[in-house]
């Protein structure tokens, strides 16, 4: 949901601009893909592709990426590598996202009934404060051997992210939102996170809220996860709680997420992964970008196109049963990709669309 709705969404010609950041490993094959499918679909969408050079010392790629974003105001993205060990250089992606103060992450993690996979009928949604938290980037070592690592949680910050995790829940009729903490141990900071989320909840009485601390979430999400609906949590908890529940439902290859702050909003796959290893060789599972595209277009307004390639993922997936290795199947990234272009001209999209 779009608490305010004040979004940057660049259009030209009735085409709309959005940045591609292909990012490192298996970002550049699956952003072709995402190209293909659009042009079969007729997507009119124009990409303005910003390549970031990982070993690069200077940040004016990343400078670039994001006056890029802000004046788009919209962008799909892969994972941006960092080589340099240069303390200074910062992370890309965690650059990216407090510069453009995209303060909640959400990923909406459902299971596909095709894919098998250690948990069926999963759908839960994950609001991860995306901004600060361990992600402050905040290290200094204060004498010889002792490092500090400041963890921000500010109420601010806090409250904006509950609201959106109630409003969410709210607008798509779920039933329950859990707050995730540490708040026994870090009284002070997660305290805090906690203290706000329990008074947002208040506004919400038709909505039910209980807490759980993370170690004891992964516990439950490995055991009994259809006990959780809405998930909202600080940084690091949504990273590993994310890893946990994609790891349950088929990998890292399905699940997209989505990056919102009050201006602009940036896609990529939910579990933000490079994947080096696999880059190259036509075995990346190209759906969780091909999500982030949808829902992309989704953010956009395109709802036709969206939901005709949302249904050729599904039917490819549940149906026809084309699976990446990953998924243990024996398909190519492009075997995945041109049964998807073929469903959507099936449809032959060009035609209905309004
Ligand atoms: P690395 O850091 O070595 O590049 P990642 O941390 O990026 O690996 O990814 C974690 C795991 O998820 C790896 O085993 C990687 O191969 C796998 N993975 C990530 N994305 C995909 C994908 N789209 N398709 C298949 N496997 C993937
Ligand atoms: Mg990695």
């Amino acid at each position: 949901p779009k608490l305010k709705e004040v979004y940057t969404k660049a259009k030209y010609g009735g085409r709309n601009a959005v940045t591609m950041l292909p990012g490192g490993g298996i970002g550049p094959e699956l952003m072709s893909y995402v190209k293909e499918v659009f042009r079969y679909a007729g997507v009119p969408v124009d990409f303005e592709t910003v390549q970031i050079d990982p070993k690069s010392d200077s940040n004016d790629d990343l400078e670039y990426a994001i006056t890029s974003i802000r004046r788009n105001g919209v962008a799909i993205k892969g994972n941006i590598e960092t080589g340099s060990l240069d303390t200074e250089v910062l992370s890309r992606n965690v650059a990216i996202r407090n510069e453009l103060d995209l303060y909640v992450n959400v990923i909406n993690c459902k299971s596909y009934p095709g894919v098998r996979c250690r948990q069926q009928g999963i759908d839960i949604v994950i609001v991860r404060q995306n901004t600060e938290g361990e992600y402050a980037m905040l290290e200094h070592e204060s004498v010889d051997g002792v490092v500090e690592s400041m963890k921000i949680i500010t109420a601010a910050n806090s409250y904006r992210l509950s609201k959106y995790a109630f409003e969410y829940a709210k607008k798509f009729g779920r039933k329950k939102v859990t707050t995730v903490h540490k708040a026994n141990i870090m009284k002070i900071s997660d305290g805090l996170f906690l203290e706000i989320s329990r008074k947002v909840a208040k506004e919400y009485p038709e909505i039910e809220h209980n807490d759980m601390i993370i170690d004891n979430t992964c516990m439950q999400l490995v055991s009994n996860p259809k006990q959780f609906d809405v998930m909202v949590m600080p940084n690091l908890y949504g990273a590993i709680t994310s890893n946990v529940i994609c790891g349950l439902i088929g990998g890292a290859g399905l699940i997209s997420g989505k990056n919102y702050g009050d201006h602009y909003a940036v896609f990529e796959p939910g579990t933000r992964n490079t994947g080096t290893a696999i880059a190259g060789k036509n075995i990346a599972n190209p759906i969780a970008m091909l999500n982030a595209s949808v829902d992309m277009l989704e953010h956009l307004g395109h709802m036709k196109h969206a939901s005709i390639i949302k249904l050729a993922i599904e039917k490819t997936i549940n149906e026809d049963k084309i699976h990446t290795p990953d998924l243990g199947g024996t398909a190519t990234s492009i075997d995945v990709v041109q049964n998807i272009i073929k469903l959507v001209q099936t449809n032959d999209l060009r035609h209905h669309v309004n």
